[in-house]
């Protein structure tokens, strides 16, 4: 990483010409330890390539892909040479900075580069500086300008105190890189100023890297200090970048004009207001970059070079990043970009001149702009696929006759054609025949898909209609309309303009990081891929009249809740493993289904048979006759064996040799009780509280959260309740709780981490809990304990509120997710009551793989043995102290593990409601002393698989 330090500059060196210099550069790399011996001629054969002169007295020499191997560590060297040297071209270089740095990280440095040069003529300022630390800052001292632009205008957000705007504004400062994490905790104590109709000011120098600007509306008008609160602006401010702003601002309000901000429905309209960066409303195009090193200094100088050709302005921005467009003719600003391969350039140009330099400017950059080029693949050219798969060798179809092996994520037999789901990327032109006739066709794309979705919201039922009525009212959304008529009439095709809408508007929602938001935004990728087909002249595969078996990448919960039950008889994904929520779902619904069966099942036709095993996770293609026959023998016979489960479901699950497993249900919601138990459960081994949370639009009070427990303790009718606190973060988010953006989330304030950090939210719901009680079996965990001071401090919680609220049966326990709980067992037992193994958590950070992971997620199985030690060492601590240990993962009702997790002594199996049945009956149909001997040997195995083959045989 660049970080420039005045040891890495030598003050005063002369140089006869660039060669001398070229090699005192390098000369300084190697002594540095930078690069090893050879690296001047990488610097040489560079400068052969092409000058590296980059402007303002200033070259940026650096190696080839060739000595790339030779660079030990990324870093610079700077040279200054008061006297100059002959740079060819009549250029003439004062500071010359030596690069060591591999293909990407060298794009980085001249991003920061520039970024740090700005546009200041330097030359003259670097050639006169005395001293390293005066040229140091002459490189970092530009003055950086306020960032204002459309991703840092939020209108309309769902907030419901100033804070949570104040957080957003933060979020969004955050996103645009102005300001580092620390800054949302800076601004929460900052002063907030009342600037008159409704609209706030807040403002923290801490944190900050860049200054800029945040505006965000509520939905509804707000409420603050008693006075109306209709906007907030955030400032990250640093200097005095933000000086005509305010004063524009002030301006606005003295002339009473207030109201055209905080009631302005789109950014454009803001920025106008504020004087903030608005994309000009000229022609442009887009192109995918396909440079292998991105727009670095040779290519970007040949584009500034075309550009300048042409008499007016043009701008260039990198769509995918949404930062500003710059200047097209200014070699810094292009660097700046920091644009690499596959992302999506677009080129803006003033109307009289767009006719001639857009195209010129897009054949030079299809031709690598003096650089040979692979070409990019198509799908990545249009569009980045929805789940990015795993680069490998090229994949292909499945051949007829042939079986994948997936992950078995939800039992069962399903046969049926497949009915394949996969958004393929679409091609049209970005130009249109005129802005009439590209209306028109919009318009009745919209008709079209505005009917489709009628259809479907007449046979669909209530929550999934509600769906498609969220969709229709985006179709016809007047914000959206009126930007994509704005481009209409800037020449572009109805299709270009349609999608560069949507995805404006998409991104803006996904970049608050919010979960409902972000399904807000793949809503609306959902709407404009049904226009962007109907324009294209592409229709979906049609769903079959038939039962069917689903092809997809992954099937998130709303594409699962969409589904009709009657018609899917089962799924297929590539992506995702038995812990996803997609698989979760499924199991929920029943529909027997595969996960992470590979890329290669995307390739399948629509209407191949297909013959799905849910129990072994196997995947048959066009299998013979026979073969479906056997397995709906089979299939027939799992259902006899269910129905016979189904009657014995009240029994209890006692072992051929008279060893009792407690059979218990996870549940999320407080509704339902008596079905649960119609279905066999013995008690609740775990209650999500999380969805109880979830399913209010804030935090629910005490009294809220006690009626929700007691319906639970009611229904259960003194049978046992273990109930976890709230677990929300990591791949839990809580809307209304916004949690700050973390680089790995999972291994961030999740779980107990977060409530302890909120003390009075896990206060009140252990008030609420103890309440409900009523002397009543109650059992709390505490989720996601890694540390002995983090179960301490949360138990202190629960004693202290004991004593107001006293409970007679109350157990204190701990969800066993974390390895180092599982290590920590010995020490742990002797304080809690219980421990509750949750595998889906375990297994993930045993194996250090996400749970959600598209493609490594197949091979978090919670069978692998480095697991199944983790369990053993629990029991084996829990029972030495007389407590009990529960298990209330997926892995509880994973049929090829019920053996073994019995055999390992656990003494409760926590599963899906409409799982008991059947692990109650397969507790019954085991030996306990074959299955204690079954888990020692699975105990000595070396992968998952090996385990799954041992209970096979078994
Ligand atoms: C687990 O991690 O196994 C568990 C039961 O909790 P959740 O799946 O809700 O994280
Ligand atoms: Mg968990």
């Amino acid at each position: 990483m660049l970080e420039l330090a005045k040891e890495q500059i030598a003050m005063g060196q002369v140089a006869a010409d660039k060669a001398q210099a070229l090699r005192l550069l390098a000369d300084r790399l190697v002594a540095d330890g930078l690069v090893a011996e050879g690296y001047l001629e990488g610097l040489q054969a560079r400068e052969a390539q092409g000058s590296t002169f980059l402007g303002q007295g200033i070259a940026i020499p650096h190696g080839t892909p060739q000595t790339r191997d030779l660079v030990f560590s990324t870093g610079v060297r700077l040279l200054q040479f008061p006297e100059g040297v002959d740079w060819g071209d009549g250029q003439r270089v004062y500071l010359a900075i030596g690069i060591a740095a591999r293909s990407d990280e060298h794009l980085r440095l001249l991003q920061l580069l520039t970024r740090a040069l700005g546009e200041t003529d330097l030359a003259e300022a670097l050639r006169r500086a005395s001293s390293a630390e005066a040229l140091l800052k002459l490189l970092q001292g530009a003055p950086k300008e306020l960032a204002l632009d459309a991703q840092l205008v939020n209108l309309g957000l769902a907030a419901d105190d100033f804070d949570e705007l104040s957080w957003r504004g933060a979020r969004l400062l955050q996103k645009a890189g102005c300001v580092e994490p620390g800054f949302a905790a800076a601004l929460q104590q900052a002063e907030p100023l009342p600037l008159g109709e409704g609209l706030w000011w807040l403002n923290s120098d801490r944190q900050v890297l860049q200054p800029g600007l945040a505006f965000i509306t509520p939905q509804q008008p707000l409420r603050y200090r008693d006075q109306p609160l209709n906007g907030l602006f955030c400032l990250a401010s640093l200097g005095a970048a933000h000086q005509a702003l305010l004063e524009r601002l002030c301006e606005v309000l003295i002339e009473g004009r207030g109201q055209s901000l905080y009631q302005a429905t789109d950014s454009r309209t803001v920025l106008q207001v504020l004087g903030g960066e608005v994309l000009p409303d000229w022609p442009s195009v887009r192109i995918v970059l396909a440079n292998a090193h991105g727009l670095h200094a040779r290519p970007a100088k040949v584009l500034a070079q075309l550009a300048k050709s042409f008499d007016g302005d043009i701008r260039l921005r990198v769509v995918d990043t949404g930062e500003a467009a710059v200047s097209a003719k200014s070699l810094s600003r292009l660097l700046s970009l920091g644009a690499r391969r596959g992302q999506t350039l677009e080129l803006l140009a003033e109307p009289q001149i767009a006719g001639d330099a857009l195209p010129a400017l897009l054949d030079a950059i299809t031709q690598g702009l003096g650089e040979t080029v692979e070409p990019l693949d198509q799908t990545l050219a249009t569009q980045p696929p929805a789940v990015a798969a795993p680069a490998a060798a090229p994949v292909q179809a499945p051949q007829a006759g042939s079986q994948i092996q997936g992950v078995a994520a939800s039992p069962g037999i399903a046969t049926g054609p497949a009915h394949v789901c996969v958004e393929r990327a679409l091609d049209y032109p970005l130009r249109g025949i005129s802005p009439a006739h590209e209306r028109q066709r919009l318009v009745e794309a919209q008709a079209v898909v505005d009917a489709e979705l009628q259809a479907l919201i007449a046979r669909s039922e209530s929550t999934i209609g509600d769906i498609f009525i969220t969709h229709q009212e985006m179709l016809a959304d007047p914000a959206l309309g009126e930007e994509v008529e704005l481009r209409l009439a800037q020449g572009e095709s109805a299709e270009a303009a349609w999608m560069a809408v949507i995805d404006a508007a998409a991104r803006q929602q996904e970049a608050l990081h919010d979960a409902l938001l972000a399904e807000r935004a793949a809503d609306l990728r959902d709407v404009g891929r049904r226009v962007l087909g109907q324009l294209c002249g592409v229709q979906d595969a049609r769903e079959p009249q038939q039962p069917y078996v689903l092809v997809m990448a992954e099937v998130g919960p709303s594409d699962v809740a969409r589904l009709d039950p009657a018609r899917v008889a089962g799924i297929v994904t590539a992506y995702g493993g038995a812990t996803a929520h997609s698989a979760i779902v499924a199991r929920a619904l029943g529909i027997p289904a595969v996960v992470g069966a590979g890329a290669s099942i995307l390739l399948l036709e629509s209407g191949t048979p297909l013959l799905l095993d849910g129990q072994r996770g196997r995947v048959s293609v066009a299998p013979p006759e026979t073969e479906v026959q056997r397995a709906l023998a089979e299939r027939d016979q799992r259902e006899q064996r269910l129905q016979a489960a189904w009657a014995e479901r009240h029994r209890p699950a006692v072992t051929r040799d008279g060893h009792a497993m407690e059979v218990f249900a996870n549940i999320g919601e407080s509704a339902g009780i008596d079905k649960v138990l119609e279905q066999g459960a013995e008690g609740i081994g775990l209650l999500r509280t999380e969805l109880v949370f979830m399913g209010h639009s804030q935090a629910p009070d005490v009294a809220t959260q006690e009626a929700e427990y007691r319906r639970v303790l009611d229904g259960l009718g003194g049978r046992p309740l273990v109930v976890r606190t709230l677990d929300v973060g990591g791949d839990k988010p809580l809307p209304y709780w916004p949690i700050e953006a973390e680089e790995n989330p999972f291994l961030g304030v999740r779980g107990v981490r977060l409530t302890l950090q909120r003390p009075q939210i896990m206060e009140d719901q252990l008030r609420a809990l103890l309440r409900a009680a009523d002397n009543r079996p109650l059992r709390i965990m505490f989720p996601m304990v890694g540390q002995m001071h983090e179960w301490r401090e949360a138990k202190a919680m629960v004693e202290r509120l004991r004593v107001e609220i006293p409970v007679a049966d109350l157990q204190v326990g701990i969800m066993v997710e974390v390895p180092s709980a599982a290590l920590l067992a010995p020490q742990l037992a002797r304080e809690v009551d219980f421990f509750s193994v949750g595998t889906n958590d375990l297994t993930q950070y045993a194996l250090a793989i996400d749970r959600g992971h598209p493609s490594l997620s197949a091979q978090a199985d919670g069978l692998h043995p480095a697991v199944l030690q983790l369990i053993d060492m629990t029991v084996r601590a829990a029972h030495a102290h007389g407590k009990w240990v529960g298990v209330c993962g997926e892995l509880a009702a994973d049929a090829q593990a019920v053996a073994i997790l019995l055999g390992l002594e656990v003494d409760e199996l926590s599963v899906a409601a409409r799982s008991i049945a059947e692990v109650k009956a397969l507790v019954r149909e085991t030996d306990f002393q074959a299955a204690r001997a079954l888990a020692q040997a699975a105990l000595q195995q070396d992968s998952a698989a090996s385990v799954r083959a041992l209970v096979e045989r078994s």
